[in-house]
């Protein structure tokens, strides 16, 4: 596996691999890996050709007190777990080369930014999709790869590709969970030991909302008073919000027609954490509950 820190070398390596008729397959991360990182790298692999997974904790997506310089980072063991999970490039870009000085310009995809965590983060996404423009530019993939745990942001970047016109394919990948169906996270390891067993309350949350939804229910109101009884009874977890959404708008929706997607973000202790599931009237399609493909910690409820 090479480790490239240069955006020249990088591009080299990728141009090397198309013009051979190789594919390029992406997962753009920031680094500090879980399975669910390698659920992703799994995914890539699947496809064939050139593997790369980027690293870079990316100054633009953090807000101001958020936790860019405490953001965990350890670049020898993500190195040897992307190595032992298939991928033939880790790609490290140096924060100098990615935003050098007088660099101004952003991508921004405003609507699909203005519900759910983006209310929160105002500026989080803008800061999502400047980087990963600029990563797809470099790396220049058929393929990208995403988790689901941040269902916002990928369809802002499904929005991203089409409103550019960039040839690359989105592919997605459920939720991986730990055994209590917490989903992992870099930051759970911000977690007290207290904190981290209450942290547990959001998937059981998450279950009861679609439980509600799976028993007949379609008013959002009545799920969401549901998911909130769950979280309200610990009190290290604090609600910011249970939204009931449009898959592909990501608007708000009263009564739920076919599908929709269930997402809460939380702060338990000074950790802020999100998940989601989607709730669909067919049966076959379970989001809450197929999350640990592939792994075999984590546990399918
Ligand atoms: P991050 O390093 O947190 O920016 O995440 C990089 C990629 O990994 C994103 O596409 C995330 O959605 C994905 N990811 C993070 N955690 C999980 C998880 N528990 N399950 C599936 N994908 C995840």
């Amino acid at each position: 596996m090479m480790v490239v820190n240069n955006i020249r070398k990088m591009r080299d390596i990728s141009a090397r691999a198309r013009g051979e008729g190789g594919r390029v397959v992406f997962v753009p991360t920031m680094g500090s890996l879980h399975e669910g990182h390698l659920s992703l790298l799994k995914r890539g692999a699947d496809f064939g050709g050139l593997l790369v997974m980027s690293i870079f904790v990316n100054p633009l997506q953090f807000g101001p007190g958020e936790d860019y310089l405490t953001y965990p980072r350890d670049i020898d063991r993500d190195t040897e777990m992307a190595e032992d999970a298939g991928a033939d490039v880790v790609f490290i870009p140096n924060e100098a080369e990615i935003y050098p000085e007088g660099f101004q310009t952003s991508v921004d995809v405003p609507f699909l930014g203005r519900n759910l965590c983006g209310h929160f983060r105002p500026h989080h996404f803008g800061g999502v999709t400047t980087v990963l423009l600029k990563l797809f530019n470099i790396v220049e993939p058929h393929v990208a790869i995403f988790g689901e745990k941040d269902y916002q942001q990928i369809v802002i970047v499904r929005r991203m590709v089409s409103d550019l016109n960039l040839d690359i394919e989105i592919d997605t990948v459920p939720v991986v969970r730990e055994r209590d169906g917490l989903a992992m996270s870099s930051r759970n390891g911000y977690l007290k030991p207290d904190e981290r067993m209450a942290a547990g309350a959001i998937y059981k949350a998450l279950l009861a909302g679609k439980s509600c939804f799976d028993s007949g229910s379609r008013d959002a109101s009545i799920i969401i008073g549901e998911v909130e009884d769950v979280l309200s009874v610990q009190p290290m977890v604090s609600i910011q919000y249970v939204k009931i959404c449009d898959l592909d708008t990501l608007e708000d929706v009263d009564t739920i027609e076919d599908g929709a997607l269930l997402a809460v973000a939380a702060m338990v202790g000074r950790t802020r954490l999100i998940d989601n599931c989607k709730l669909y009237t067919t049966p076959e399609i379970d989001s809450c509950t197929d999350g640990s493909a592939g792994t075999e910690r984590a546990m399918v409820w």
